[in-house]
This record gives C-alpha cells, structure tokens and sequence, in this order.
C-alpha cells in the first residue's frame, strides 16, 4: 500500500496541518510506503518572496522530521526537486476538464484575497496536486477536510486518463481523520485554521512558544454561554472540544462530559495546557533539527532520488500510452 501526500512550505505550520495532516502522515509510516513532499511549487502560486521560500522549505521539513517523519521509514523530498511532477501535470491537462477546476472552492477562495495577481497557477493548482499523487500510483491521500474536493479531482482525472489511454494510473483513496479534519481559526471559527488566511491571534503556530499558545487559546472567541458542548451556534467552543479531543485521543463526548459544568474559563485553560504540552517535545527537536541546514539538505536530496525513480517510471508509461516521445518497448 502506498501512501502519498504534500504540505506547503508557505510561512509556518499550524496546529490544524499537525492535528489534520502531520499526525496521519507520522502514522502512515507504519501502514504501508509513505511517500511525503514538501510542495514549493505549490507555494509560488501566490505572493511569496524567493529567499524565504528557500528558508520556509527548512523550517517545513525540520518540523515534519520533529514530529516523526523518519527519512529511513519514508521518502521525504522537495517537490521542486523531481521534474516530472510538472511535467506529468501538463500531461494530465488534457484530460482535466476547464470546468472541474472552475468549481474547486480553494481556487475561490484564494483568488477572492490575492491583493494583486490571481495566478494561472492558483487555478491549474489541484492538477499538479493530481500530479503529485498519480506519479506516485499511491493508494491512499492522508490530507484534511479542506483537500477533499482536491482529491476528488484528482481520482476523475486519473479514471478519464485510464479510460481514455488504457488501464494506467491508480485511482486514489482520499484518508481523512475523524477528528481534527477542520480545526478553525479560534478568532474567526467560521474559517478554518490556515497558513496563508488566517488570523495571527487566531493561529496556533506548531513552533509558537508555551506562553503564545496558551494566550492565543485562552482568548479564543466563544459564543456567551457556559456549557462546554459541541452545537451549530457555538462554532468557538466545538472547535475547542475537537483539539482537546484530538490532542487528548479521546472523543469529543468524553471531553463534554468531563467538562460538563466547569465554564469556559477552566475549560480553555485545559485546552491550553494540553495544546502546550503536545506541541513542546516537537518545539524542541525542531530546533536542533534546524540548525543543521546541510544535513536538511542532503535529507530532501537522497528523498528526491529516491521518489525520481518510482515517478519517472510513471511518466514514461504515461508518454507511451499517450502517443509523446518515441516509440519504445513496453517495460
Ligand atoms: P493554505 O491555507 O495556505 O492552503 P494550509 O494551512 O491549508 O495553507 P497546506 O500546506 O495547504 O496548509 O495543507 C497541508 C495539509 O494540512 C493538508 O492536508 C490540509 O488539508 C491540512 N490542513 C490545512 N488546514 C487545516 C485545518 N485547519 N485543519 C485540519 N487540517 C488542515
Ligand atoms: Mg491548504
């Protein structure tokens, strides 16, 4: 079985990419060949600066290595590094359909807030994340709730390339968690916790110190009420109830029942010292992990050779069925 997915590199992670993504992909090491990349190029697709790409690349794969991404139990790369993700996207436009893409709520959103340009890229984004799965022929997609219509695309992509161009491409599972698969921004819990969109109060920082996280958590907007229970008009605290539970393993009915009749004053307090607690081990592996910029490097390269191999493969037989290049042998 094997398992592909991809994390930007734009700004710092969040406790919703820890809690909805980072978690699985440490767990998929363990249920089959997990296969994880850092995606620059997705994160050109809007305003960015050159040189802090470069430096949020490093600050992204040293967290993932210090929540457990292990480069002997999984290949670990840089997108950027293995060509035939782009060119594999442009081989998969052909059987992407214009409308498709018009419909993905992510390229709405996104577009809605870009102060200058809306990129062509931000547009053709879930492609190339198609690309990124199908190179790889995995199985599963460990991703968030966010991703789901993404990896919907991706899966009628590869069935019209297959019944287009013969049986070629693996048809993907989409993995989500139960719990955690949409943590919200706790000033705005309409919106969901982002790297890119989100409010800075209202962002946990996997790398934030004790003091900030738990400041951040205790001022969460919460509607004016006092019982600690999950419900459509209480956004605030449901999205509290779902990190305890997540961070916590435990479900949400426990945690409601464990604080039933305790307030939110007491209640936050408790998310608080459990965020702090779940993130801190990670906090301090990062550092040691990131000072080490070379090391990093040689990681991302030995991943990148390692994911080359499989992914060239895939975009030959893609070639070939599709008629581009020279006539070969079937391998
Ligand atoms: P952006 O908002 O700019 O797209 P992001 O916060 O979504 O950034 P990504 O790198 O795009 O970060 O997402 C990495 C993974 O984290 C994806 O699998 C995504 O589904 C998941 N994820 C993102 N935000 C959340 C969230 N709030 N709760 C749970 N999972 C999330
Ligand atoms: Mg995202």
């Amino acid at each position: 079985m094997r398992i592909f997915s991809g994390i930007q590199p734009t700004g710092r992670k969040h406790l919703g990419n820890y809690i909805g993504a980072i978690t699985q992909y440490v767990a998929g090491q363990d249920r089959g060949d997990a296969i994880y990349c850092v995606v620059d190029l997705h994160a050109i697709t809007v305003a960015y600066e050159p040189a802090a790409l470069r430096e949020s690349v490093y600050d992204t794969a040293a967290t993932l290595l210090a929540a457990g991404l292990d480069p002997d139990r999984c290949i670990f790369f840089r997108q950027g590094d293995v060509h035939e993700h782009t060119e594999l996207c442009w081989l998969l436009s052909s059987v992407t359909a214009f409308g498709d893409l018009n419909r993905m709520t992510q390229f709405k959103e996104k577009s809605g807030s870009q102060r200058e340009l809306v990129s062509a890229g931000l547009f053709i984004y879930p492609m190339l994340q198609a690309a990124d799965v199908l190179a790889y022929r995995a199985h599963e997609v460990p991703v968030g709730d966010d991703q789901r219509q993404h990896v919907e695309l991706m899966r009628d992509v590869a069935e019209r390339f297959n019944a287009r161009f013969g049986d070629t491409l693996v048809v993907p599972e989409v993995r989500i968690p139960e719990v955690g698969a949409r943590i919200m921004d706790l000033q705005f819990p309409d919106r969901k916790m982002s790297t890119t969109g989100g409010s800075e109060q209202g962002t946990v920082l996997v790398l934030d110190d004790p003091k900030t996280v738990a400041k951040k958590i205790r001022s969460a907007v919460t509607d004016s009420g006092s019982d600690v229970v999950r419900g459509p008009d209480k956004a605030g605290i449901s999205n509290l109830i779902e990190i305890l539970s997540a961070v916590r393993g435990v479900s949400p009915e426990d945690v409601e029942r464990e604080f039933d009749g305790s307030g939110y004053g007491g209640f936050k307090q408790a998310v608080a010292d459990a965020v702090v607690e779940y993130l801190a081990p990670v906090r301090e592996r990062y550092t040691e992990l990131r000072g080490d910029e070379a090391r990093l490097e040689t990681i991302l390269a030995e991943g990148a050779d390692k994911a080359r191999a499989i992914a060239s493969g895939t975009v030959a037989d893609v070639r070939r069925v599709m008629g581009v290049g020279p006539v070969r042998r079937a391998r």
